[in-house]
């Protein structure tokens, strides 16, 4: 009989082959392709293809390898994403799966769930209609809208009991790597150990054992970020996606660039079972399905015990003097520390400075190649600095003088986290002799476990400030943070992008609710160029309902999302010409398709990435559209440039 299989990393949905066995889809395999040995997965037994002079399947590996509902869901991915089945293997499979592991399964004895705090009252209203979906055994999608400090975990902590108790399995997704560990630990308390975690410090070894492990059943509850979504789980009944807003969901750098919340929303629909998205700041195109009855939406507009959400005062920056640290966030930093409490400072710039120019000549420290300015990194402990662009990671020596008229000593322009910290700690030096301040970027939670360690000096108090970037804005929880400075609330409100407002909303009602999650009330103040801009307006009054309103007045008017849906389409290449000419050529090929509005091709906001030059296009689509008539776009090979396509993207620039 003829099998088609798929096999992980090539351009192509499936291969076909002769085989004597007995084959079944979901069989994994090895076969020859060009000459090599590779393995893949059968998609199809008895496959009617007609060609001759077929290869045959070298062996069989293992049977029923996948599960059928996966295979399904990874099929709906390619063409829901536009890439190749091969592609989404290559995402959902471990690496070297054929290397032997070595897992072995410890002997659990029966256990005891450890005792858990009685719900609130909207946090058991919750719980039951989550409770009912799970009763029912069918799919049904929830959105858990809670505010900040609302306690939206032990919402997730309940269910996930639920469904351990009948020998079930959860699976809770989680945005970012720094925020595992604090979570992790609030389920490993809970479920006594019959948890797993998934971080992307772990080597491939280490992943591989823990895909198979997961396979075989060996955990109850299995945690992880964004590409754990592709592991099979035997029993799972519920899936999790805590802060579901948040953009690391997105695969930004590889083909399928799915979106792991909309793949579990899709994988609790193919088996069947209940899905819960948690935000205190949905993303605009998920309150919205939940407006319209695809989800079911859960409430929780107080924080626990009660609590008020704090106070948010703004400062506009055209009037201040200082404007790093103004006057007031000194005096409220000093106040704070004076009562012995904790302050979080954010913003969303990492280095020292980020450009370098000459006062003389106006010269600019420039990436040559992607000619954007070049972010100072100060010299520190273990790191020697260095002039470095953010976009392409491109990195050179530091320059003191001048180097086009070697008149002058260049100067740093503006601020990132790294020169606060040492403006903060000069200047309130004599306020505390023990270390004040504690810094999170890419820049210090670079290696495993830095993030780690930073959040637990700071939970168990051991400095008073937590100054940092986005990382910082994450669903933490420490209760002695009385005070938020935001330092430039501004700073991707200047993107070329619909999402900007949305994103700026976002971030910054995330950070201000670190304030006052324990028993003292807490603070904000807010440091803007743009108090009148309505994202910066709403997220003062701390009110998503309002926001979403009226941002979706204005995405109605453009038909943006969740009006119409988007690809974007962009092209990269060394050849400047080429590049140009393929985007003219796609787009005479994408116009003649109905129902498509396009819009470009324009050049990328980055329009240029280490030596490879951007264009793109969006194609603005009615929701009914059906993906696979862009199939052709799988194996469309564009002369001397890449290809690249996002489906629902993120950031449209
Ligand atoms: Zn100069
Ligand atoms: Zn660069």
């Amino acid at each position: 009989m003829k099998v088609d299989v798929a096999i992980p990393r090539t351009k192509l949905d499936f291969f076909t082959y002769e085989t004597n066995e007995n084959l079944q889809v979901g069989d994994l395999v090895i076969v020859p392709l060009r000459n090599k040995s590779k393995y893949g997965i059968v998609v199809k037994a008895n496959s009617q293809r007609a060609i001759d002079r077929l290869k045959k399947v070298e062996s069989l590996i293992q049977n029923k390898f996948l599960p059928p509902n996966m295979l399904s869901l990874y099929k709906w991915m390619a063409d829901y994403y536009i890439a190749t089945l091969g592609e989404v293997l290559r995402l959902a499979l471990p690496s070297k799966i054929l290397k032997k592991y070595e897992f072995k399964p410890e002997s659990k004895t029966s256990y005891q769930l450890a005792k858990s705090p009685t719900p609130t009252y909207p946090q058991a209203g919750a719980i039951k209609q989550i409770m009912n979906a799970l009763n029912k055994r069918t799919f049904e999608t929830f959105l858990l809208y809670g505010i900040t400090g609302s306690g939206k975990t032990e919402v997730y902590l309940r269910c996930v009991e639920d469904v351990v108790k009948k020998q079930g399995r959860a699976l809770v997704l989680v945005p970012e790597i720094s925020m595992t560990p604090l979570l992790f630990g609030r389920f490993q308390e809970r479920f006594n150990g019959d948890v797993v975690t998934i971080h992307s410090f772990m080597t491939d070894k280490e992943r591989r054992d823990i895909w198979y492990a997961i396979k075989n059943g060996a955990y109850k509850v299995i945690i992880g970020p964004r590409s754990t979504i592709f592991i099979p789980i035997p029993d799972l009944k519920l899936i999790i996606v805590d802060e579901e807003h948040d953009h690391s969901y997105k695969e930004h750098d590889r083909m399928p660039r799915y979106n792991a919340r909309d793949v579990a929303v899709m994988r609790g629909k193919h088996e069947n079972i209940a899905v819960v998205l948690g935000s205190a700041t949905p993303q605009i195109e998920s309150y919205h399905n939940a407006g319209i009855g695809k989800y079911k939406l859960l409430t929780l507009k107080e924080r626990i015990d009660n609590r008020s959400l704090p106070q948010i005062e703004m400062i506009d920056l055209r009037k201040e003097n200082n404007r790093y640290i103004t006057d007031k966030l000194k005096s409220a930093i000093e106040t704070t520390l004076g009562k012995d409490e904790q302050i979080i400072l954010f913003l969303n710039r990492r280095g020292f400075a980020p450009s370098l120019i000459c006062p003389k000549c106006g010269f600019v420290a420039r990436c040559p190649y992607c000619k954007l300015s070049l972010v100072y990194h100060k010299p520190e402990k273990g790191n020697a600095g260095s002039l470095s662009c953010h976009i392409c990671d491109y990195k050179t020596r530091i320059i003191h003088i001048c180097p086009k008229c070697a008149r002058s000593i260049l100067l740093y322009r503006g601020a990132g986290t790294q020169r606060i910290e040492e403006l903060l700690t000069k200047s309130l030096k004599s306020i505390t002799d023990k270390e004040l301040v504690l810094r999170l970027d890419r820049d210090t939670a670079r290696k495993k476990g830095q993030a780690e360690k930073i959040f637990r000096a700071f939970e168990t108090r051991k400095a008073k400030i937590l100054l940092g970037t986005q990382l910082v804005t994450k669903g933490f929880d420490f209760p002695e943070v009385t005070l938020v400075g935001i330092l430039n609330a501004d700073v991707i409100l200047n993107l070329p992008d619909f999402r900007s407002s949305e994103r700026t909303f976002q971030m910054l009602t995330q950070v201000a609710g670190r304030s006052g999650r324990g028993k003292k009330p807490g603070s904000v103040i807010m440091q803007t160029y743009h108090p009148e801009q309505y994202s910066v307006l709403f997220s003062q009054l701390q009110d998503y309902p309002k926001f979403y309103a009226h941002e979706m007045k204005l995405r109605k008017e453009l038909n943006f999302p969740p009006f119409s849906k988007l690809i974007l389409v962009r092209l990269k290449g060394e050849k400047e010409r080429a590049v140009h000419e393929q985007a003219m050529k796609l787009y005479t090929i994408l116009k003649r398709i109905k129902n498509v509005k396009l819009l470009g091709p324009n050049r990328s906001f980055y329009y240029k990435i280490r030596k490879n030059y951007r264009e793109f296009m969006i194609l603005k689509i009615p929701k009914s559209f059906k993906h696979t008539r862009l199939s052709f776009l799988k194996t469309y090979r564009p002369h001397n440039c890449t290809l690249e396509i996002d489906v629902d993207p993120l950031e449209v620039f």
